[in-house]
């Protein structure tokens, strides 16, 4: 008998409500492995709080070491409350959302891909559907994450009795080409547009990105480029999300981009991510945080941690198929009423409520 494809996967639970909804998330996995014919061997790595409690710092070399090694790594989310938490206390850089910077840069990771689809069952949580009726949008940003300004020098001093900071913002051409190349190759799989927006009224790294994003477009005739100012994206994604299939740019701009992208799908807990390097391997996530008002109480949506499992099977291991099985459950879960607490409106109708644990059950229902 044929050897059965085993998926190594490295599993950051994180803080907050990261445990429980990659538990979930898990659960899917596994439903899907068996449907699908793959297993799965899973690593549990700290990061976040949960390796600061353990090790005062928020990831280790050795960790990273661990992740390097699976194939892929899924991701709850990391933090705590700033106000409450004793992690705060810390200087920055031994802070949880240190770790994130660390491994993104450690593992290369350089493009962040962040889908955000207005689920049709979903629309009367979009904050723009009484503006125009029914709206349906399935766009995806393209976020560089690994330059620009969050990772350029930085320093305070004082300059004429005055505290002054500066950060810088650099990009080079070979990281402005390889996300483009990214950009391009994903509207390919997709409806063939790529917006790449930028500040080239103003800023020098904007000119060379758009220069270079117009030059990677010759290598694909197939696919439309348009550019577009960030301050009119931001305007233009309340006003017509409608008109984007994918958004390329910068990391200080994908990052505001993105969460105002999320917002306009009304669900913070749908929205999956997935950050790729240059060879398949990739960190999947939901989009949101680690929501810790809400932590331990069984109440949180999994749905966008399950989502990001889908987008791994997709991206780092090629199962094209066992991804749509996990959408089309997610899909069908939705249609037949299920919701968390965060997707119950006001007029609730027909929808039954499930916690976080019955909903990852009920998915796994439908693979
Ligand atoms: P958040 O996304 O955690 O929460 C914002 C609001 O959305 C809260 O009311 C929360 O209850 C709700 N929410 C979020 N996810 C939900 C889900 N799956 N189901 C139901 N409701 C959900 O943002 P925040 O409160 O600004 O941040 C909390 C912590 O998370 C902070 O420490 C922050 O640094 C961290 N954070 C981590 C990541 C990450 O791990 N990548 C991303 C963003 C924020």
């Amino acid at each position: 008998m044929a050897e059965q494809k085993v998926l190594k996967i490295g599993v950051i639970a994180g803080d907050g409500i990261g445990p429980e909804i990659v538990r979930e998330a898990r659960k899917v996995l596994d439903c899907t492995a068996r449907k699908c014919g793959f297993d799965i061997e899973y690593t549990d790595l700290l990061m976040g709080g949960a390796s600061i409690d353990v090790y005062g710092i928020p990831l280790t070399d050795e960790t990273i070491e661990k992740a390097k090694e699976s194939g892929a790594v899924l991701m709850g989310s990391i933090g705590g409350d700033a106000a409450t938490s004793p992690w705060y206390k810390l200087p920055p850089e031994k802070r949880p959302e240190a770790g994130l910077l660390k491994i993104r840069k450690s593992l290369g990771l350089y493009a962040n891909l962040r889908p955000a689809y207005l689920y049709p069952e979903l629309a009367a949580s979009c904050p723009l559907a009484s503006q125009d009726g029914g709206r349906s949008f399935d766009l995806i940003i393209v976020r560089e994450l690994t330059g620009g300004l969050y990772f350029g020098a930085r320093h305070t001093e004082v300059v004429d009795g005055l505290r002054t900071a500066t950060d810088t913002m650099t990009y080079n051409e070979a990281e402005i080409r390889r996300i483009a190349r990214t950009a391009f190759e994903t509207a390919r799989k997709r409806r063939g547009h790529v917006t790449s927006v930028d500040k080239a009224n103003v800023l020098d790294t904007s000119r060379l990105w758009r220069a270079v994003v117009e030059e990677t477009a010759q290598e694909y005739p197939d696919v439309t480029l348009s550019h577009m100012l960030v301050d009119n994206c931001a305007m233009q994604l309340v006003k017509n999300p409608e008109q984007f299939d994918v958004i390329v740019t910068e990391n200080m701009f994908g990052d505001i981009l993105s969460d105002e992208a999320s917002m306009i799908t009304g669900s913070i807990g749908m929205l999956s991510s997935a950050s790729l390097n240059e060879t398949s391997f990739g960190l999947y996530e939901p989009s949101h945080g680690s929501a810790p008002d809400i932590a331990g109480k069984d109440l949180a949506n999994p749905i966008a941690t399950i989502l990001s499992a889908a987008m791994m099977l997709r991206y780092s291991f090629n199962l094209e198929e066992a991804a749509d099985c996990i959408e089309e459950a997610v899909r069908r879960t939705l249609q037949n009423g299920y919701r968390t607490k965060d997707l119950i409106p006001a007029e609730a109708g027909d929808l039954k409520c499930c916690s976080c644990s019955e909903m990852g059950s009920v998915i796994c229902g439908y693979i």
